[in-house]
């Protein structure tokens, strides 16, 4: 199992990630090169920062559990993308970092080194490597409004990301005033093995065990409008999935069973049951054919992954918030608390647009006579069930869910849409709780809405990139 892996938080993560930066300045000032200006230094260190910055964005892209593990696929997510503007900043300022001195003195000989830096063929993999970034950044931000299928984002952004680091690489090896040579040089080569290691474990070894250890589609059950539950099997020979209620999976099935097609499902049962399930709302080309699929299809299992669970987190109480499709870790976590006979006070709140899209109320209704469960079912519209209520989660429903709780004590897991996740997760903190005790999975990457935690997170995560900047500065005095 993964989990089995160290798996390391925010901090130590970040003390990791600056470390790493380090290295190859360290290794830089034990070289002698001909003196030269603190800017022509900080841009050589900014070459330096952006190359390895680059080579380590392959390993927070999720697909990690040692790196992304406890962190979550939310934080870590956050992390890439915001990494992503520092190095095509750090990428940007250092071509012009090196002709500032230049420009000062003289800013016609400014521009003709800069113009030379930009088309001379000895500096060409520079240039592309910028390119490159520059396309990944912008099509990356710009995705959600982009003509373009998921898939074929997903695969250009993985080529994108090989011309840039590849070529990063070159440039650093061809004519990197530091690492042009010695042992940095080295460090430089090994750095593309590890890139490519990275690569052959993503797309070699991942897709060789989704097809040495394939899963069966057992069944397939519609339990509300567009919305189907799966019922996975191990085939012979397929080990069965240690997992915690409430981690994801990346699943692919049939002949495309191959990690660039893989997509990502929270597992909505509990390991106390055999295989695993998937609860999975129509949203596009591959959700859309899923109440289609017929039983016996092969599946493809990459798994388990995340923190969105009571093992992680360990609450004394729990508050489980889920809007639409987000019910399914939830729902995976109220199955497991069953079956382990949970005792620990649980309050579950569950909000959709109309009342047929609630799924496995039922079963939820019939866990409140086992469980410490009180549950709120909250639809913006249609007929309601006594039971139900019109509207969405307010301030004063997520009060009453708290109420008899010591919010210090109480953890909260949210999943659903953005907009929800924001509204619910700000409100919680309003009412006292921790933001520490605020947890939530969104079911898409696409930034949008921001929360109070996002916002700290940002702080959090740019601090990290004014850090760098700090190195950077700090290299250039000690080196000149
Ligand atoms: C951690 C996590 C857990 C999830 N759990 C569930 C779940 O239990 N049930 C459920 O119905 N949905 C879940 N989702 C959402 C689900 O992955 C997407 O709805 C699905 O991948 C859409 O694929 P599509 O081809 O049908 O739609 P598309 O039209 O291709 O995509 C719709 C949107 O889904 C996202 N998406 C698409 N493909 C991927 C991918 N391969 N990786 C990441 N995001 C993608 C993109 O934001 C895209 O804009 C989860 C997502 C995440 C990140």
């Amino acid at each position: 199992m993964q989990a089995g892996l160290p798996r390391l938080h925010a901090r130590p993560l970040a003390v990791s990630y600056l470390l790493a930066a380090l290295v190859p300045m360290a290794l830089a000032l034990t070289q002698r090169v001909a003196p030269a200006d603190p800017l022509e230094l900080a841009a050589a260190a900014l070459g330096m920062v952006a190359t390895l910055g680059m080579a380590i964005q392959f390993v927070t892209s999720g697909r990690f559990e040692g790196v992304s593990g406890a962190m979550g696929i939310d934080k870590i997510m956050g992390f890439h993308k915001i990494a992503a503007w520092w190095l095509l900043l750090a990428v940007l300022l250092h071509p012009l970092a090196y002709v500032a001195p230049t420009w000062a003195d003289n800013p016609d000989l400014g521009w003709l080194r800069l113009e030379f830096y930009l088309t001379d063929p000895a500096y060409r993999s520079g240039v592309v490597s910028l390119g490159a970034l520059l396309m990944l950044v912008v099509t990356s931000a710009l995705r959600e409004h982009l003509p373009w299928r998921y898939e074929t984002w997903r695969g250009l952004h993985v080529v994108l990301a090989l011309i840039a680091v590849f070529a990063a690489l070159h440039h650093a090896i061809a004519v990197g005033r530091f690492s042009a040579q010695g042992v940095l040089a080295g460090f430089w080569w090994l750095a593309g093995a590890g890139v490519a290691l990275v690569m052959a474990v993503l797309y070699g070894w991942r897709w060789l065990r989704l097809h040495r250890h394939a899963w069966k589609l057992a069944s397939v059950t519609q339990q509300a409008d567009r919305m189907w539950e799966l019922d996975i099997q191990p085939q012979t020979g397929t080990p069965a999935l240690p997992y915690h209620a409430g981690q994801f999976v990346w699943m692919t099935e049939g002949a495309r069973r191959f990690p660039l097609f893989d997509h990502p499902f929270s597992i909505s049962d509990s390991p106390a049951q055999p295989g695993l399930k998937l609860l999975i709302k129509e949203a596009g080309d591959f959700t859309n054919r899923i109440g289609t699929l017929p039983p016996g299809r092969t599946i493809g299992i990459d798994g388990p992954y995340g923190e969105f669970t009571l093992q992680a987190h360990q609450p004394q109480a729990v508050l489980l918030i889920g809007g639409g499709v987000g019910i399914a870790p939830l729902l995976g976590i109220i199955r497991d608390m069953l079956a382990r006979g949970d005792p620990r006070p649980v309050r579950l709140a569950y909000a959709v647009g109309q009342p047929q899209n609630f799924a496995c109320i039922d079963e939820l209704r019939a866990a409140t006579q086992t469980l410490d469960l009180k549950l709120w079912l909250l639809s913006e519209d249609g007929p309601l069930d006594p039971d139900m209520a019109k509207g969405r989660l307010t301030p004063e429903r997520l009060g009453q869910m708290l109420d008899g709780l010591d919010p210090a004590r109480t953890k909260a897991l949210i999943c659903g849409p953005g907009p929800m996740v924001v509204g619910v997760s700000d409100a919680l903190l309003d009412l006292g709780m921790p933001m520490q005790n605020v947890i939530y999975e969104r079911f898409d990457y696409a930034g949008g809405l921001r929360s109070r935690q996002d916002r700290a997170r940002t702080r959090g995560f740019v601090s990290v990139g004014g850090a760098l900047g700090l190195l950077v500065a700090g290299f250039a005095a000690l080196a000149g």
